[in-house]
């Protein structure tokens, strides 16, 4: 199995199964996200003690790569500082405009590596990190 073969495998699984799918009654931090490109939209629930993601939450509908995205980015968040988190935002934004990645530093997000080459399909990837960071902001 190649590498582009296990992401592929991942982004399926992801959007069959996506991980906390759940609204989190008690978060402290809310936003929606919406990509009217390809009518995927995207709701994220976020609970912040003393500035870590503490718990995370995430209704989408929309494709498989938007709904296997926002999965990924809630794993990849989940326990992590708001710094951390902006660092990681900051990496996977340029892998996913300019193609350049560190395997090592984004793990399952490198998943999304490949959609450069399909510039209709990187907001669908972008939405969910968009609406976090608009959580973030409390917007
Ligand atoms: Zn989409």
């Amino acid at each position: 199995m190649s590498i582009s073969d296990l992401y592929h495998e991942l982004i399926i699984d992801h959007s069959k199964s996506p991980r906390n799918h759940d609204s989190l009654p008690n978060h402290t931090h809310s936003a929606k996200g919406h990509n009217p490109l390809c009518g995927d939209s995207v709701e994220l629930f976020l609970v912040i003690k003393n500035d870590v993601v503490v718990d995370v939450g995430c209704q989408g509908i929309g494709c498989a790569i938007s709904i296997a995205s926002a999965s990924l980015m809630t794993e990849a968040i989940k326990g992590k500082s708001v710094s951390e988190i902006q660092d990681t935002f900051r990496k996977f934004h340029k892998m996913v405009i300019e193609g350049d990645c560190s395997v090592e530093e984004l793990g399952k997000l490198a998943s999304f590596q490949g959609i450069r080459e399909f510039p209709g399909r990187v907001k669908c990837v972008t939405m969910s990190w968009h609406a976090l960071q608009a959580a973030l902001n409390g917007e």
